[in-house]
């Protein structure tokens, strides 16, 4: 048995890395634990981009969160030297009423955060690569733009390794025991270890190695897209072809991003939640061009120019909860254990503020950061879905 160590994470994707990261530079003796390599993509973060935005529409809850989360992806982009954010401006788009546009506003004018509403023509207008309909509108947020998931975990990796976390990779923690005396003990197959306090952040893994929250987890798979666009990337770079959300009439959303990795990158592209329930084993990796061919279609009337050559596809996982609010807490019958899971498809833009919160819990057993919404006990009272 090896007891040197303050605090055991398991999982260093996306929040892990972050958590193993703000522990080590708190001077926590720490060790992570991950089943893949460093930043794999047969989780939750991988693909390339990610959107940030702060007129949430999910919640205005979250935006406290997002405001400490742009200083600490600034703070994260000067201590790695990587690109980890760029910020494109970003449209949410939809008829004034909808969940995308009315929710974005109600959090914008509620934080008193910067937007301006663009009418369809207007759209058109300042972004010749959309058409919207007559009756659509958008709230333009110049400060979203996108993190890049794959450079950000690797960063967190990289600065805390640099200070001091001890880090092992294909090492999966096959069980976790935290007595009620306290302490805890971690066995993998490659040994046992003990520490004084677990932060557990198993992305799509949480149905398994979480069981005990009693959260009704559904892990699904997402799709995202990649297409060359038609006549070229031009039009489609950053500064010219924001990162967008799109609901239509029947509540459907689609997202995108610009040309980011050059001509052969071409345009990501996605739909939010239309997934097929699925577990880290089950999950089919491959995308059929059928599959392309739909998005393709329902891209064709609002962005013709996008869906010009299917280039490729990747899938990935949301972990959802019944709400889509995530889980961030302490263990509620353990206290020296710690949680982050339940991301529900939208929680890479928090992933530096969630290795701030699940420092503050290990370490002192709370956190100054608003996080009562994403408590693991609520989901045993009636949920309430964010649309
Ligand atoms: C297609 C897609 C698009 C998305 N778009 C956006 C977006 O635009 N904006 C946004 O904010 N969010 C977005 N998200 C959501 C966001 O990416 C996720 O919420 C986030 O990546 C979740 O991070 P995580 O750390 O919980 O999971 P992961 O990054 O998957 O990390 C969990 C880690 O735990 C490891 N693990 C599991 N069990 C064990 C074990 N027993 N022992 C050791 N290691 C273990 C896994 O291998 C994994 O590395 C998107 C997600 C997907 C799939």
């Amino acid at each position: 048995m090896n007891t040197s160590y303050d605090v055991i994470v398991i999982g260093l994707g996306g929040m892990g890395s972050a958590a193993a990261y703000h522990l080590a530079a708190r001077g926590r003796r720490v060790l992570g634990l991950e089943r893949f390599g460093p930043a794999h993509d047969q989780g939750s973060s991988h693909g390339g981009s990610r959107i940030i935005r702060q007129a949430y529409f999910e919640d205005p809850a979250y935006v406290p969160l997002l405001l400490r989360g742009y200083e600490l992806w600034d703070r994260l982009a000067r201590d790695s030297g990587a690109d980890v954010f760029v910020q494109t401006g970003g449209l949410m788009i939809g008829r004034p009423d909808s969940h995308t546009v009315a929710g974005s506003r109600r959090s914008a004018e509620r934080w008193g955060l910067p937007y301006t509403m663009l009418d369809a023509a207007e759209i058109r207008r300042r972004f010749p690569t959309f058409t919207p309909e007559a009756d659509e509108v958008a709230l333009f947020e110049e400060r979203a733009g996108f993190v890049r998931p794959e450079v950000t975990v690797a960063a967190h990796l990289r600065l805390a390794a640099a200070a001091g976390a001890d880090l092992r990779f294909e090492e999966p923690a096959v069980e976790w025991d935290a007595p009620p005396g306290g302490g805890v003990r971690v066995t993998t197959p490659a040994g046992g270890y003990t520490a004084e306090r677990l932060v557990i952040c198993p992305g799509a893994w949480a149905p398994r190695l979480l069981a005990d929250l009693g959260v009704p987890f559904t892990v699904e798979r997402q799709v995202m897209y990649w297409f060359a666009p038609r006549g070229g990337i031009e039009p489609f770079e950053p500064q010219r072809h924001p990162i967008y959300i799109w609901e239509d009439a029947a509540g459907e959303q689609v997202y995108g991003f610009p040309a980011i990795d050059g001509p052969a990158g071409g345009v990501k592209t996605a739909f939010f939640r239309r997934g097929a329930e699925c577990t880290p084993e089950s999950i089919e990796r491959r995308v059929t061009p059928a599959e392309a061919a739909v998005i393709a279609r329902h891209l064709a009337p609002r962005l013709p120019d996008v869906p010009g050559r299917f280039l490729r596809a990747a899938a990935c996982m949301y972990t959802n909860t019944p709400d889509e609010h995530f889980v961030i807490a302490q263990h509620p019958r353990h206290a020296q254990v710690s949680v982050a899971c339940g991301f529900s498809g939208h929680g890479f833009k928090f992933v530096p503020v969630v290795g701030e919160i699940l420092a503050d819990l290990a370490t002192t057993g709370r956190t100054g950061h608003p996080i009562a919404l994403f408590d693991p006990r609520r989901s045993r009272t009636e949920p309430t879905r964010t649309r």
